[in-house]
């Protein structure tokens, strides 16, 4: 046992716990001793109780795992927090379930302008969702419904209407307003630009606020500004009732982080939190700019910033992924880049050279070279740092590619509740997109772990449930699809790094947290069992009890 600041009482104990440290000089303990925000002790329970004062607050774990707080490394606060309230389609399949679902929702629901739901899965129905098998269901009140990943959403025809889009639109490269054979829209829009006017219309574009990569106009006055704090708020405390103790934003804008600042001073700051400036392709290089004031405004271990982020490509299950051979279903079609490798590279190279972290989305093994292109020309451009640059997603990757992630010192993002066939994520369309041939390096988290990249977990919240655990079971029960493909799965210790280890060292804080250890920040989590003595396919069963952030309980079961 170390103790620093012997002598004096420690303001939390937690005892009788299994506590895995992630500390391998101390990996196991049965409790921890908490002060002024910080770990003080890691030891026996005897040694541990010797810090107890009267007023020190005991926590029994009552022999449950005790674990570094999960550390969210993708995920969308706002937007996630605001879906909260929407129909959840998540595992309905068939028109007569989606029927049942919308209907009942609408129902309780009559003052709504527009209905919502989430969690859609492409292959809900048999057939490609149109408006008509919308109108079919809800044909008086605008409906309109987003797939999974957020990447495509379908409306019904009332909503298509108002919104204007009913007659097509032109739209920037990579997105699209599915055009049915009777010129009109057939109620499929493929990416932000297809699907925004909608919600701009119905008002509901503050769950894409930071995805715009602007501020929100005109500035939101005192209601509007601390509805949009409570609902920053209830996200914070689904995190917090996840185990969660850090989050690393994928979207944002300065007004994120002045929501976040005004929930702090009101000590409503659950999680620490990370937002990053979102690039867009439209804007200009200088726009960078506001991402280095973010970056030098917000710098506590509370509310940061610093990083930029950018979207590459799209999705494969809407072929807006860019690939470096065509689509195994779509042979004259490799998807479209939302940058000309150029144009990313000079992004690249500039945020580098401010010091910035970058972290791109991209999903296809096109966009993975393009991204790793530009890091590297940012090395050649700035010299080699300890950047830490990311790459979101990976969902496919080629074999060339795989070393170039520890070559670079490139962090590989992904997410185990994502590959076709993890949690409720069906197996088609997404594998007869990538095609057999691509198969053994998709969702390759393994093979790039084995290469020497740094993988960092996440859930991309909303796009999957953000429950960590969730994750880990993902992870440690990963499947191939067929045989002789290689196993992706990790362990469970290698998966609960994911979730804090490795987002620590994402986030250039490995020295304060990701791992327990005297010294480092008072941020844990107690779950309901020992997970090291849980069966995988019993891990969804185990809950956090206490979430404890900064030395505070943030949760309690
Ligand atoms: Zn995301």
């Amino acid at each position: 046992m170390s103790v620093t600041g012997a002598g004096q009482n420690a303001d939390l104990i937690v005892i009788n716990g299994r506590v895995l440290t992630m500390d391998d000089d101390n990996p196991a303990a049965e409790a921890v001793a908490v002060k002024d925000g910080a770990i003080v002790a890691i030891g026996s329970r005897a040694s541990i109780e010797q810090l107890k004062g009267p007023a020190t607050k005991v926590i029994d774990a009552k022999g449950g795992s005790v674990l570094p707080g999960f550390i969210e490394a993708h995920m969308h606060l706002f937007g996630g927090a605001a879906e909260l309230d929407n129909l959840h389609l998540a595992g309905v399949h068939g028109f007569d379930a989606l029927r049942d679902a919308i209907q009942t929702f609408a129902a309780a629901r009559p003052n709504a302008r527009l209905l919502i739901g989430a969690g859609v899965d492409y292959a809900i129905l048999s057939e490609p969702v149109t408006r008509h098998h919308l109108d079919r269901i809800i044909p008086d009140r605008p409906f309109a419904m987003s797939a999974s990943d957020h990447h495509t959403m379908w409306a019904n025809t009332m909503a298509l209407e108002q919104a204007g889009l009913l007659h097509g639109r032109q739209l920037g490269p990579g997105n699209e307003i599915v055009m049915g054979a009777d010129g009109l829209a057939a109620g499929e829009l493929r990416e932000g630009e297809a699907f925004g006017p909608i919600l701009e219309f119905f008002g509901q574009n503050r769950t894409r606020l930071g995805l715009t990569g602007g501020e929100p106009e005109p500035y939101p006055l005192a209601e509007e500004l601390a509805a949009d704090r409570d609902l920053m708020h209830r996200g914070l405390e689904w995190c917090a009732r996840h185990g969660i103790t850090s989050i690393q934003n994928m979207d944002g804008n300065l007004y994120q982080l002045e929501l976040l600042a005004g929930l702090e001073q009101e000590g409503r700051l659950l999680c620490r939190t990370k937002i990053p400036f979102h690039f867009k392709n439209f804007m200009d290089i200088d726009m960078l700019e506001k991402a280095s004031t973010m970056a030098s405004t917000y710098k506590s271990e509370w509310l940061s910033s610093g990083m930029v982020k950018v979207f590459y490509d799209g999705v494969l299950d809407s072929w807006t992924a860019v690939m470096v051979e065509p689509y195994a279903d779509r042979p004259d079609w490799v998807g479209e880049p939302l940058f000309t490798p150029e144009h990313f590279a000079q992004v690249a190279v500039e945020a580098d050279r401010r010091g910035l972290q970058i972290a791109v989305h991209s999903i296809g093994d096109g966009a993975v070279r393009a991204v790793l292109d530009g890091y590297e020309a940012a090395q050649k451009a700035n010299g080699k740092r300890d950047s830490r640059h990311r790459v979101e997603h990976i969902e496919v990757i080629t074999e060339a590619d795989v070393p170039r992630f520890a070559e670079l010192g490139v962090i590989a993002s992904m997410q185990p509740p994502h590959p076709p066939g993890a949690l409720n994520f069906p197996l088609e369309p997404t594998l007869s997109r990538i095609g057999r041939e691509r198969w053994p390096l998709s969702y390759a988290w393994r093979t790039l772990k084995d290469a020497g990249a740094r993988v960092v977990f996440a859930s991309d919240w909303p796009v999957s449930p953000i429950d960590p655990i969730l994750g880990i079971q993902a992870a440690v029960m990963r499947k191939p699809w067929a045989e002789g493909l290689p196993d992706q799965s990790f362990s469970l210790r290698e998966a609960v790094a994911g979730y804090t280890v490795e987002g620590a060292y994402a986030e250039f804080a490995e020295h304060r947290k990701g791992t327990l250890k005297p010294g480092y920040m008072a941020d844990l989590v107690v779950l309901s069992a020992d997970i090291e003595k849980t069966a995988p396919a019993d891990l969804d069963k185990v809950r956090p009890v206490t979430t404890i952030c900064g030395g505070k309980v943030t949760y309690q079961a």
